[in-house]
């Protein structure tokens, strides 16, 4: 099984792969023979081979750029030319794959999805064995790419586990291809899809990292300078309905693991990798504020002693939870607090105004956490009365946020605006080659071309401003951690030069 992350991402790049182990365990649980390699973190640090990121963002400036040509054309005609191949070939010839019934791909953005079918493709010619994508982009897009059926054989949408146990049942012969829930796959030619089960996350089963190189996800992250962060999911779902949002797309009730099984499992990952430090993978932790303080509770209770950063939402956190969430081990939150302007606050559906905000900001800070918060750069509409709004929420809130992330608007399928476009004053939807993404032209506004610029000229005034505003970052350790990684990417790429 690979896991295939974004070269890019933040927070991705260095965690270990939970939905990959999730399934290790549940398929050695049924006596199945897994392997499983994390093909970014092997190859990508410090070499970056999966530099397909950059090229569609036309910043290129890594070691592939001799292929763009090869990358593009393999992206229009599914064909692999030139120098390409023998760059995958050099990937795939240090994986051993004999003797493998079924090789799986765990994809979380378009670049790994393009980078996974390049390799998909590679090693159907070479081997011939069955091939399935699963993960994040395939639960929400996998619908998009019907063509990439020239190159796997099977996607599988949603939780994986049951479907895959199945999956394999069918390639030996035990049971048919309908009775496979959640299954894509190509039937006399054609695109089917087998119907949706969900499966409790309560089944989950403590994630396996077993044969992953543990010692490259120690990297300096959260102002520590060498650490292991351990993905953990304690709850699925989201109350929020943010329209620029497509978690709705597969929306389900909120579910909660049992306090137990939280419990126990932290307690036997802490021990099992030795690393006290948890990065919960939760849409949000606090959809409930009585089993957020339940489980505070238990952590204290149990001395768990372990640190966690996780997303939350602005709403439900009080002084009260804040401290208690800090004094479970909570050391930074991150907010979607998106724009400093209620109007668009207001259009984004964030159910609460930047007063809200700036109010839980504080509470936050003054509990003795850390506050990393996301900012939306040219959302529909944006006028510089509201970029000045968001302006001045960053200057007078500059001493509650340690850590700022800010990102262009971008109009993604399955979004509630994607499905009710003119509700939101838009007049045409234009799909961009990834068709995830969509431009657009605002109705009786700015034509795409122009409202790019805008959101270019909105992202540049804020990153002027947290540099004026000396926002980001206020930790030292942060300052630390960033020399320290700097000085180590460079010692490694030299030893390797050499
Ligand atoms: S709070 Fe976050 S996860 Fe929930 S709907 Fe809004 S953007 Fe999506």
């Amino acid at each position: 099984m690979f896991e295939t992350y974004d070269p890019y991402g933040y927070s991705l790049e260095s965690f270990l792969p939970y939905g990959m182990g999730a399934l290790t365990t549940f398929l050695k649980q049924h006596n199945y023979y897994v392997e499983q390699e994390d093909l970014v973190i092997k190859f990508n640090y410090p070499n970056k081979a999966s530099s397909i990121t950059s090229i569609f963002k036309n910043n290129i400036d890594l070691d592939i750029s001799g292929n763009i040509r090869e990358i593009r054309s393999f992206f229009e005609s599914g064909e692999i030319e030139g120098d390409l191949g023998s760059f995958l070939d050099k990937i795939l010839n240090s994986i051993p794959m004999e003797g493998f019934n079924i090789i799986g791909f765990s994809i979380y953005t378009f670049y790994h999805f393009l980078f996974a079918l390049m390799l998909s493709k590679r090693i159907k010619q070479k081997t011939g064995i069955p091939i399935v994508f699963g993960g994040p982009f395939i639960n929400l897009y996998g619908c998009l790419y019907p063509d990439a059926f020239n190159s796997i054989d099977y996607m599988i949408v949603g939780d994986g586990r049951v479907p895959l146990l199945k999956l394999i049942d069918y390639l030996q012969g035990k049971t048919g291809i309908s009775e496979i829930p959640n299954l894509i796959y190509k039937d006399n030619g054609k695109v089917a899809t087998n119907p949706r089960e969900y499966y409790p996350i309560e089944d989950i089963p403590i994630p396996d990292f077993e044969g992953l190189p543990m010692h490259l996800y120690k990297r300096p992250q959260f102002g520590y300078i060498y650490t292991t962060i351990l993905p953990y999911q304690i709850s699925r779902n989201c109350t929020g309905r943010c329209s620029f949002c497509n978690y709705k797309n597969v929306n389900r009730p909120i579910e909660f693991k049992s306090y137990d099984k939280v419990i126990n499992e932290l307690m036997q990952m802490k021990e099992r990798y030795k690393s006290k430090r948890f990065y919960f993978c939760d849409d949000t932790i606090n959809n409930s504020y009585e089993y957020l303080e339940g489980l505070c509770n238990l952590f204290i209770k149990h001395k768990l002693d372990i640190e966690w950063y996780v997303f939350a939402k602005v709403g439900n956190l009080d002084k009260h939870i804040l401290k208690k969430m800090k004094m479970a081990g909570c050391q930074w939150l991150f907010f979607g607090v998106e724009s400093g302007s209620d109007r668009i606050l207001k259009m984004m559906n964030k159910g609460f105004t930047s007063e809200q905000a700036a109010a839980t900001l504080k509470d936050s800070y003054e509990a003795g956490l850390q506050n990393c918060v996301y900012f939306i750069a040219g959302y529909l509409s944006e006028t510089q009365e509201d970029i000045n709004q968001t302006l001045k929420f960053i200057k007078k809130n500059r001493k509650y946020i340690h850590l700022i992330f800010i990102f262009e608007f971008s109009l993604e399928y399955g979004s509630e605006i994607y499905f009710n476009f003119e509700k939101h004053g838009i007049t045409n939807l234009y799909p961009t080659p990834s068709r995830v993404i969509f431009a657009f032209d605002e109705s009786g506004g700015l034509k795409w071309e122009q409202k790019h610029k805008q959101q270019e000229h909105s992202k540049r005034q804020i990153i002027r401003a947290m540099r004026i505003f000396r926002v980001f970052p206020l930790n030292w350790r942060m300052y630390l951690g960033i020399l320290f990684r700097f000085i180590i990417v460079r010692v490694y790429r030299l030893r390797h030069i050499i």
